[in-house]
């Protein structure tokens, strides 16, 4: 069926490709991705082999009206990343955007995500997240942004790189605290590791152990709950108790 299809792709390890991705992949008129090169080999590992269209952020605004009329003609357009979900620090948005303000139909092959994996694996909390994507590279730029995210009642969660890691993690202790922590390395792949602890001692980890290879996602605890004072809650109980009594 004509529509514009945003499919999740592995993170690393080919079973988790959805069946339904598979089958929306074999079908498809058209896929759009980052790099033709690595969807390409992507396909072929699943003996298929599709019209590939690079769509990144080099070239989106010239290609984005190429897929909507694609669409609009009949076709079923898919776009995936190099690896995981589309518009997740990936492109897609403003296509997603526009497909829809032009009334074209548009549906998600959900699957996997460095962001959710790690989530699920840090052994913090998960009722409240903030996706935080990638952090700025230089240290200034990366204190002020965690410096916007310092009050958020939230579990943080940050995309990074190895040569990075080890300065980001002393970032983070320094402006969010001494946090509970986790690195997420190399999800679904032969050597995935999650290593759980404080801010402080991550930061002392990896700059004694160098940069680690691989990709990594940051999973940090939210802010600790302020304790009400003794004082405080002596007032909100004579509040209380003054209302009572009227
Ligand atoms: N759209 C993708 C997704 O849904 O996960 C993320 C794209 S973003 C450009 C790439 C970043 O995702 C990497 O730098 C790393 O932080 C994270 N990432 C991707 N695959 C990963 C994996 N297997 N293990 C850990 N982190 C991963």
């Amino acid at each position: 069926t004509p529509a514009l299809y945003i499919v999740a792709t592995p993170i690393g390890n080919l079973g988790d490709l959805t069946m339904r991705a598979r089958d929306i992949l074999a079908s498809a008129d058209l896929v759009a991705c980052e790099d033709t090169r690595v969807t390409g080999k992507l396909l072929s590992a699943f003996g298929l082999k599709r019209p590939l269209i690079a769509y990144n952020d080099h070239n989106a605004d010239k290609v984005r009206p190429t897929l909507l009329d694609a669409v609009r003609q009949g076709k079923a357009v898919a776009l995936v990343s190099d690896a995981g979900t589309p518009l997740i620090s990936d492109p897609g948005y403003k296509l997603v955007r526009d497909a829809a303000e032009a009334g074209l139909a548009v549906t998600a092959a959900p699957g996997p995500s460095a962001l959710l994996a790690a989530l699920v694996l840090a052994g913090l909390p998960t009722d409240r997240f903030l996706f935080a994507g990638f952090l700025p590279p230089k240290s200034g730029a990366r204190r002020t942004a965690l410096g916007e995210l310092a009050s958020v009642p939230a579990t943080l969660v940050f995309y990074e790189s190895g040569p990075r890691l080890a300065a980001s993690l002393a970032d983070m202790a320094a402006v969010l605290g001494d946090r509970p922590g986790a690195v997420a390395r190399e999800l679904t792949k032969l050597f995935e590791e999650v290593r759980r602890d404080p801010l402080s001692a991550l930061a002392a980890h990896y700059a004694e152990a160098g940069p680690p290879k691989g990709e990594i996602v940051i999973v940090v605890g939210a802010p600790a709950e302020q304790e009400a004072s003794a004082d405080t809650l002596d007032a909100a109980l004579r509040r209380a108790l003054a209302g009572n009594s009227t």
